[in-house]
């Protein structure tokens, strides 16, 4: 096999020990050139990071970049090769690596690289921060508050090709499994597809939104999905999401119900809260409230339609970066393509490949160099020195080439930009924003729901979570005095000698203790409990729950998750809801 690669002598490679990345002072990262545009691009933002890595740490630190070759660059040197093997092993030996785009050969037995890669990599999140630059011509009145990084599911989802042509044999067999078997229902001639969501893949996924949270002081996680719809698939994602949360992340996450029935809408210090939200309430919510949301964690086609919505509304898919990961291995890359009427014309906007390598900074840990170009940028844009694309949408601005771009913002570095007060003065601008959130989420808790987007589907959304139990052996007398000291109308009853839970409601106590004349003192709880108790899994729909209750005439559930009774919904917890959110027909 042809090697081209030359890893820098000087300089160390970044290591994986126990779990953590490892960067040297001196790290070899890789870079690929990219096509069209590419090379233009990848010259102004290699001097931008250069120099922003010298101003920040005085020669300290130093990156050794080691050229890494795909697309039309490979195939000249690895004899029509797009994707060679030694570019494949450059990535995963040196774990971090940026790249420009890559243009994806037409014609017959190509993958997309871009898709290649992520699958030989296995880089399962794609990572999209979105936030406004002041200057930056955006649709929106206050771009501002836009400021959110998605983290989507890369390799799941409808995008697994899992796909039967209608009117093939494979589509035929399929269509009369699914109709025979599985008593689906569907018209005639329909392509099929599968939309594949695993345990597995949207658990590491949310780990590392979460784990991102942490590290980076973020205030919430919002899963996104369509579970009221697709309960299996999205809404699995959603309760695997939760699962993460509470069983690895338990000590630094809280949900978004304890946050306004616990802590009475004010966010504990060092907590994340975590909730979901409906996919399509999402995006009417980053027009009308971006700023209750933080990080989002996304299933595949989800994500893809809310990073690019959320990117133009903030100046345009042109200058947004983005990052695929896998667990440690990170390829940092422009989103947008190869664009190759401009290509080696020095005239096209780097941001999107300069934001992707200030990600790439933050991934070392080097957050001094990144926030020296986040806060040189906006200052240069707000001069008016623009490339093309944005000097038609920026009266009075001057058009620069992207190598003269890049000229101004280091000069703009050089000069010295007061990290500390622009931080100090972010820093306060968000405590005060957080500090109004609170305020109307103590005032108008449901109001605020409501205005924020929550809307509750499946019965984990309204479900009380603090059981109270009582226990067979105990008499019904102690167990009114449980009921109002706690002021419940129902009780959970402990499992009995074969393992059945059974509740003790109030209704109980008038028809079998008022009504049937006992005495309350010295008639047991096990005497008058129901059981065995009416359960149901944590993702039935409110729907289905309601329909429970009215056609057995109870007027209350337990809900169920893992063999285990986490909560309980009652007719009054359903009424409340549609009286307060309303009801529409799914
Ligand atoms: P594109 O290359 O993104 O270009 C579409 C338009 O977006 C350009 O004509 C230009 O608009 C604007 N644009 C893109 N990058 C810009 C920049 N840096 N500065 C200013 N404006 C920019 O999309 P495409 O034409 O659909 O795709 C071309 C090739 O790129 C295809 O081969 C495709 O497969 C590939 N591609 C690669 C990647 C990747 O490697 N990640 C991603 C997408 C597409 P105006 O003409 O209006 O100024």
């Amino acid at each position: 096999m042809p090697r081209h690669i030359k890893v820098p002598e000087s300089g160390e490679k970044i290591r994986v020990e126990n779990d953590n990345l490892v960067v040297p002072d001196q790290p070899i990262l890789g870079y690929v050139e990219g096509d069209g545009i590419g090379p233009d691009i990848t010259r102004a933002c290699l001097r931008i990071w250069d120099a922003a890595v010298e101003k920040a740490y005085g020669g300290k630190r130093k990156i050794h970049w080691c050229e890494i070759f795909l697309g039309e660059k490979a195939a000249g040197i690895y004899d029509g090769d797009y994707f060679p093997q030694e570019s494949l092993e450059a990535f995963q030996d040196l774990t971090v690596s940026i790249k420009g785009p890559l243009t994806t050969p037409v014609g017959g037995g190509f993958r997309s690289l871009n898709v290649a890669l992520r699958q030989d990599l296995d880089l399962y999140a794609c990572v999209r921060p979105v936030r406004h630059y002041a200057g930056v011509p955006s649709p929106l009145k206050h771009p501002g508050k836009v400021d959110v990084v998605i983290f989507r599911e890369n390799t799941e989802d409808v995008y697994c090709g899992i796909e039967f042509k209608a009117g093939s044999d494979e589509n035929a067999k399929l269509a009369k499994f699914l109709r025979e078997e599985l008593d689906a229902n569907f018209f005639d001639n329909a392509g099929l597809g599968i939309k594949p969501i695993s345990e597995f893949g949207s658990k590491r996924l949310v780990r590392k939104a979460i784990q991102y949270a942490i590290d980076h002081g973020r205030e919430s996680v919002t899963l996104v999905h369509k579970g009221n719809i697709m309960k299996f698939t999205e809404g699995a994602f959603r309760n695997w999401g939760y699962e993460v949360a509470r069983e690895e992340f338990g000590d630094v996450t809280i949900t978004e119900e304890e946050l306004y029935n616990e802590y009475k809408g004010k966010q504990p210090e060092g907590k994340i809260v975590v909730k979901d939200r409906i996919a399509d309430i999402m995006f009417q919510m980053m027009l009308l409230r971006p700023e209750e949301f933080d990080v989002l964690a996304t299933m595949n086609l989800n994500g893809d339609y809310l990073s690019d919505a959320v990117a133009a509304e903030v100046g345009g898919v042109g200058i947004a970066p983005g990052a695929n990961m896998s667990d440690h291995v990170a390829v940092f890359e422009a989103t947008h393509g190869t664009a190759p009427k401009y290509a080696g014309l020095d005239k096209v906007n780097p941001g999107s490949l300069l934001f992707s390598g200030v990600m790439m900074l933050e991934y070392l840990g080097w957050q001094e160099a990144a926030d020296l170009i986040t806060l040189a940028y906006p200052e240069v844009i707000t001069d008016g020195v623009v490339t093309y694309d944005f000097a038609r949408q920026i009266p009075g601005a001057t058009e620069v080439k992207t190598s003269e771009f890049a000229d101004a913002l280091i000069e703009r570095m050089s000069g010295g930009v007061d990290l500390e007060a622009k931080r100090q003065q972010q820093q306060d601008l968000l405590a005060k924003e957080r500090r109004q959130r609170e305020i109307r989420r103590l005032l108008e808790p449901m109001e605020e729901m409501v205005a924020t987007g929550k809307v509750p589907t499946a019965v984990a959304d309204l479900m009380t979570r603090s059981l109270i139990t009582v226990r067979d052996e105990e008499t019904v007398e102690a167990a009114m005095h449980v009921m109002a000291d706690n002021s419940v109308n129902a009780l959970v009853v402990e499992p009995d000698s074969d393992g059945q839970w059974g509740i003790l409601t109030k209704r109980d106590i008038i028809t079998k203790i008022v009504n049937g004349s006992r005495n309350p003192a010295s008639t047991r709880v096990a005497e008058i409990a129901t059981r065995p108790l009416v359960s149901v899994p944590i993702e039935t729909t409110v729907r289905e729950a309601a329909n429970i209750l009215s056609e057995k005439h109870f007027s209350r559930l337990t809900i169920e998750q893992g063999g285990r009774v986490v909560g309980m919904v009652s007719e009054d917890d359903i009424f409340e809801t549609v009286e307060k959110f309303g009801w529409t027909a799914e």
